[in-house]
């Protein structure tokens, strides 16, 4: 699933490549990505707009456009957004696809069909977006804010950090990631973490975004940029999908336990 690292690179990408752009035809060859609104309704509605800019609030794509409505995108598990030339192959799985007036198209793909796109005039009042958390890569995101959001947690740190309302925009790679840089086992409970390791958790998280977005996110599965194409973050990936390899830090061997109900990745010498 795309994280925020995936996430802002398809950002970076569309932002810029599609300001400016004037949506004609829209097709769905899924329409029932579209929610919240008829097919019909929302394809008559955008036509004629023009794009302003990509934005991002966790894992949500935002794109403003000139009208004053913005379409406000979710990749779930699958999705892809690209931009496409005109005689590029549609990919297998292209559900909604917007055509621009110089032949070029944006192309949503989405091969098991979870992701979502809506219209709103008011993407901050939308429910689903209101009750997130902190973006961690904004700069009010410091090590206090962190340790204010944890406080009076008493779930394991994986799951706190997995809940997009403390923070926005982490999945259970870069939890997994970030944990292992922080030396902190994903099953800790959180009301047990000391302050200079919530400080430690803090540089991990940054870091490790910040990293994977250099690195243009992790292509595990159907992962791709902007432009269709792949990551490499997973090449350094400590933990995460590496069962059985040694350590990066200490050489142990990597395990994977199921842990509510989800693959978790650590190392349980270094990290405690
Ligand atoms: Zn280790």
């Amino acid at each position: 699933m795309p994280e925020l690292p995936e996430v802002e690179t398809v950002r970076r990408d569309l932002n810029r490549l599609l300001p400016g752009m004037v949506i004609g035809q829209v097709q769905g060859l899924f329409p029932g990505s579209v929610k919240g609104i008829g097919f019909k309704k929302f394809s008559e509605t955008i036509q004629g707009a023009k794009i302003v800019k990509v934005s991002r609030r966790a894992k949500y794509l935002l794109i403003l456009l000139d009208s004053g409505l913005t379409l406000i995108i979710h990749l779930k598990m699958t999705g892809v957004l690209q931009r496409q030339q005109k005689d590029d192959p549609l990919p297998r799985s292209a559900r909604i696809i917007f055509y621009f007036e110089d032949g070029t198209r944006l192309v949503f793909s989405d091969q098991r069909k979870f992701g979502s796109i809506k219209l709103t005039s008011e993407p901050n009042e939308l429910p689903e977006i209101k009750k997130l958390g902190t973006e961690p890569l904004e700069s009010k995101f410091t090590p206090a804010v962190l340790q204010q959001r944890l406080a009076g947690r008493k779930g394991p740190v994986k799951t706190v950090l997995l809940d997009q309302t403390v923070l926005a925009g982490l999945g259970n790679i870069y939890v997994l990631e970030a944990l292992h840089r922080a030396g902190i086992a994903p099953q800790r409970s959180t009301d047990t973490l000391k302050n200079d390791q919530i400080k430690k958790l803090h540089s991990a998280v940054t870091r490790t975004l910040k990293e994977a977005i250099a690195a243009r996110g992790s292509s595990v599965d159907t992962y791709r940029d902007g432009q269709g194409k792949s990551g490499w973050f997973q090449v350094k990936h400590r933990v995460y999908d590496r069962e059985g390899q040694s350590c990066k830090k200490c050489g142990h061997t990597i395990v994977k336990e199921m842990f509510r109900g989800r693959g978790t990745y650590w190392c349980p010498k270094c990290q405690r």
